[in-house]
């Protein structure tokens, strides 16, 4: 190989859509409309659609959509929410940022998502909802979840940043709880060129109160009934969000592919590799070694880059160390923690690239691993 491989490359995925890209810009340059128009409204259209959710609701990004979902379930001050220790710090962020209280359920080393039985553990009298993560593009056991969440009462809030197109028990991931949050990031599997966010529900109210509460609470023009944000999706985010919306089952089945080819050749390391899942969308491709450190070191040194998600758990993190957690609280997040690395998985990513990874990362445990 003679040039790295990057982690990600949205340069070459706008060089393959420009036309179609820079014609939707256009348009909405000239119309001379920028905030909540029809491009907004025909994207929350066409992805409540494509998710199987009667709404959809755009928003400013992930973060503050999921806040904006926990505002319209009225939750804050002194509530609980259950949620995993091991994803972007955006999740929990968003619980505190409404003022309630993450309380941390540890995952199913299996599956790195939250494990049901640690959600049950952490239900108190004051834990008002439950925020899965569908980690790297795998949902969470939302059959077992939402038998948890109606036996307590509890409202679910599923984390879609990672999984979109995800399905499970022939739903899509989203679908299940009270609300569907998705981060349009431009590296998550359906991107913006920019920040953008959204909800998906099937609950008309909610849906109202979202649209209300990501506009400044105004329900109609200058008539603010609750202390809302300014989170909207923009009008051009909306426009590129709807041509690349057509190619999400296709660039997920390209991310199939190379976690296929990933499983079959780095078979018989000592690595722990992720489980296949049918309906697995491989937002990321996460292995698991005890020599994780000087592994990422040895691809980056053969021109291959390599990311940790995350390097340590939310609780650990300096923002968090007021709450107090010790370490061991949730071990095999903890655990994970130090063991994971992620490999580039993305549809631009091509088969001779893919081979070469798995041939860099074979020699590193047959003659690599001994010099070190
Ligand atoms: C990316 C991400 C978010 C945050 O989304 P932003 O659009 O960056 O605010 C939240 N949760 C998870 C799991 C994510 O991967």
């Amino acid at each position: 190989m003679n040039s790295y491989i990057p982690f990600g490359n949205l340069k070459k995925q706008y060089e393959f859509l420009k036309p179609e890209i820079d014609k939707a810009v256009m348009r909405v340059l000239s119309s001379g409309w920028f905030i909540l128009g029809k491009e907004v409204e025909g994207f929350e259209n066409t992805f409540a659609q494509y998710c199987g959710a009667k709404y959809c609701v755009g928003a400013g990004n992930g973060m503050e959509a999921l806040q904006i979902a926990l505002m319209a379930l009225e939750i804050g001050e002194g509530d609980e929410v259950i949620t995993t220790p091991l994803s972007a710090a955006a999740t929990s962020l968003a619980i505190s940022h409404v003022g309630a209280m993450p309380v941390f359920a540890d995952i199913n080393p299996k599956t790195l998502n939250i494990d049901p039985d640690e959600i049950e553990k952490k239900i108190t009298p004051k834990t008002k909802a439950i925020l899965p993560v569908h980690l790297y593009g795998r949902v969470a056991d939302m059959k077992r979840i939402m038998e948890i969440a109606h036996k307590n009462h509890l409202y679910v809030i599923e984390d879609v940043a990672q999984a979109h197109g995800a399905k499970f028990d022939g739903k899509k991931a989203g679908t299940f709880g009270n609300f569907g949050v998705f981060s349009f990031y431009p590296s998550k599997n359906l991107g913006a060129y920019g920040d953008a966010g959204g909800l998906i529900t099937n609950d008309e109210t909610l849906a109202k109160k979202a649209r209300v509460i990501r506009d400044y609470g105004q329900d109609g023009r200058y008539n603010h009934v609750v202390i809302g944000l300014n989170s909207r999706l923009d009008e051009i985010e909306a426009a590129i969000l709807s041509v690349k919306l057509s190619y999400l089952d296709t660039w997920n089945f390209l991310r199939k592919k190379i976690a296929e080819k990933y499983n079959s050749g780095l078979q018989g390391f000592p690595m722990i590799l992720p489980k296949e899942e049918a309906n697995h969308v491989w937002h990321l491709y996460v292995i698991q070694t005890d020599r994780r450190d000087l592994l990422q070191k040895y691809l980056d040194e053969h021109g291959i880059a390599s990311q940790i998600h995350y390097p340590k758990v939310i609780y650990q993190q300096s923002a968090y160390h007021f709450l107090n957690i010790p370490k061991g609280y949730a071990p095999y997040a903890e655990e994970a923690a130090e063991k994971i690395l992620s490999l580039p998985i993305y549809p631009e990513l091509t088969e001779e690239e893919t081979d070469y990874i798995i041939e860099t990362i074979k020699n590193f445990f047959t003659h690599g691993a001994r010099r070190i």
